[in-house]
């Protein structure tokens, strides 16, 4: 199993590795800081280096389908593997404009939660959007979920999450928000996010550490999927530094 830093430090960019396969879904290393496709947030891209130099440009991240637990850092179309075969040392960079954009939407996504108190039934997380359907029939409006949003932000709220065992989630089914996606089973325990005194939920993504960090985002768009699904999609109110 690939050792899963991004789920208990989502600031860390960079780590040392080992090749441990190469096959058709990518490459594994034995631990990484690249988050897989999952729970509605996009994988990471970025790069792998070998103590020579080389470099390999990795374009997505996804879980292996092959190898429960392992997860495949895809190469950039037409990469050169040959300087990565298994037991390769690397480091194993990620994006960091795009995490960092990750990190702020998928939090904004748990203030829109405790705004819109109705149940999620999808989710998407990018670097330059996030979205959010929620299975209810009322409209929804646009200013005044901004201004929620921007509340939240100003009062800069701790953000953090802990391990619970199923027994507890068990215990407390109203901590599932998502309808969609339910919170993986058979590890023994689920990681819980929350934000001191506006959301509770299970989630294994990345989130910015203080409600503050989320910064300007806004609501961009409220959309009428249909009968029961309102679509509420978030943007930058200027856009994310390049760096
Ligand atoms: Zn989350």
């Amino acid at each position: 199993m690939t050792e899963e830093l991004f789920r208990e430090e989502a600031g860390l960019l960079e780590c040392s590795a080992t090749v441990v396969a190469i096959d058709d879904a990518g490459v594994v290393l034995d631990r990484t800081v690249f988050y897989p496709l999952g729970g509605g947030q996009a994988g990471d891209s970025g790069t792998l280096t070998s103590a020579d130099g080389a470099v390999l440009a990795i374009a997505d991240t996804r879980k292996h389908k092959e190898r429960p637990g392992d997860i495949a850092h895809v190469p950039a179309a037409g990469a050169d593997l040959s300087a990565f075969a298994p037991g390769t040392v690397v480091m194993a960079r990620i994006a960091a404009a795009k995490r960092l954009a990750h990190r702020r939407f998928h939090t904004a996504t748990h203030l829109l939660c405790a705004l819109v108190p109705h149940p999620v039934d999808g989710c998407s997380i990018t670097a330059g959007y996030a979205r959010l359907d929620f299975h209810m029939a009322e409209p929804l409006d646009k200013d005044a979920l901004t201004a929620g949003i921007a509340r939240l932000v100003a009062e800069a709220h701790p953000v953090g999450h802990r391990w619970i065992s199923e027994a507890e989630l068990d215990a407390n089914p109203q901590l599932v928000r998502s309808m969609s996606v339910q919170p993986p089973r058979g590890l023994g325990r689920i990681r819980v996010l929350e934000i001191e005194g506006v959301d509770l939920q299970p989630c294994g993504g990345t989130h910015v550490a203080n409600t503050a960090e989320v910064g300007d985002v806004v609501v961009t768009k409220i959309e009428k999927k249909s009968a029961m699904t309102r679509r509420v999609v978030l943007g930058f109110a200027a856009p994310p530094p390049t760096a």
